[in-house]
């Protein structure tokens, strides 16, 4: 009940944030910037950091960052990679590639959207586990389909996360990992057509997902789904989401704190829907990693600004090890 009372309060005080953000796309149903009040380290936040040592094992950096600018590179060169284009064919072919020697699955499907049919597609690499049950960690690859007469390419907003996900492939592949299974998902068409509307001009891709394993039991082997969103910036700020799954939030912070990362992570909150969002809603514990202040006021976000200049390889690595690390954290749970 606190927790409704105060993200009503957070919406009424940033009314005019959330407007721009729900009218212009990826919806922020709640953002904050950082008050005093939350500055202040919580009781959660202390105990947080006391447990800090509760794992034995010694938590390692393992992604590379350079090599995952490197196809963030790539991937922007293609062009945008909007539904229906020749950017979005080749990131496709990308991916394939790439992902050509693993345990691939590819989902097509229909988007049926207010601007007409097109063709979806999320891939769905599968590295096996130890232990019974899934970890998903699933970023988009599409870019903004309003913005398609632009030269907008999304490096940061899809790219940089798409990127991540190859690069996380070299640290699961060729061993079988000592816990849960670990599923990478690049998920097509988050990007809204029109205008994002919750439910249904959105998240396209991950609703498909979400009801195909629904139907088919996945989802209740499913023990996690991080999702990675913007953390190619290189002033990184990984915003604190209300509308994530608490214990799953106070892990992604402990791991963060293990690798001595805290400082990058939940100064803000916000309430963020996104590719979580259908998981969410059907019970799976979810973590949305996002820095929604992408330069001064968010003003690169869905721009022709969104380039690969704004990111930063060790942004990307802060967000890539913190996710691994919690990865390996939520195989230790009892
Ligand atoms: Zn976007």
């Amino acid at each position: 009940m606190r927790a409704i009372a105060w993200r009503n309060l957070v919406l009424i005080s940033m009314a005019s944030c959330c407007l721009i953000a729900c009218e212009s796309g990826k919806s922020a149903l709640a953002s904050s910037a950082p008050s005093p009040a939350q500055n202040v380290p919580t009781a959660a936040a202390a105990k947080q950091a006391d447990t800090a040592q509760s794992s034995n094992r010694t938590a390692k950096p393992v992604v590379n960052g350079v090599r995952a600018l490197q196809y963030v590179k790539e991937i922007v060169a293609f062009g945008p990679r909007y539904l229906g284009s020749p950017g979005h064919q080749k990131a496709e072919s990308y991916l394939r590639s790439h992902l050509k020697n693993d345990d691939l699955q590819e989902d097509p499907f229909t988007v049926d959207s207010p601007e007409g049919k097109f063709q979806g597609r999320n891939f769905i690499a599968k590295f096996p586990g130890t232990k019974d049950g899934i970890i998903v960690i699933a970023s988009h690859y599409d870019t903004n389909y309003p913005l398609r007469k632009t030269s907008y390419a999304g490096a940061n907003d899809g790219g940089s996360t798409s990127a991540l996900l190859l690069e996380l492939t070299q640290h699961l592949r060729g061993k079988k990992l000592d816990g849960y299974s670990v599923w990478l998902v690049w998920t097509d068409a988050e990007e809204a057509v029109r205008g994002w509307t919750h439910d249904q001009d959105s998240v396209y891709g991950s609703r498909h997902l979400a009801e195909t394993w629904e139907k088919d039991g996945t989802l209740k082997k499913m023990k996690a789904f991080l999702l990675a969103d913007m953390i190619g910036d290189a002033d990184l700020n990984v915003d604190r989401d209300a509308n994530s799954t608490p214990w799953l939030e106070d892990l992604v912070l402990e791991a963060a704190t293990r690798l001595g990362y805290q400082s990058h992570f939940f100064a803000r909150t916000g309430g963020y829907d996104d590719d979580h969002t259908p998981f969410a809603k059907r019970g799976v514990p979810v973590a949305d990693l996002i820095d929604f202040e992408y330069g001064y006021n968010n003003v690169f976000w869905h721009t022709p600004q969104d380039t690969v200049d704004k990111l930063s390889p060790r942004s990307i690595e802060i967000a890539g090890d913190v996710i691994y690390e919690t990865v390996l954290l939520i195989g230790e749970r009892k």
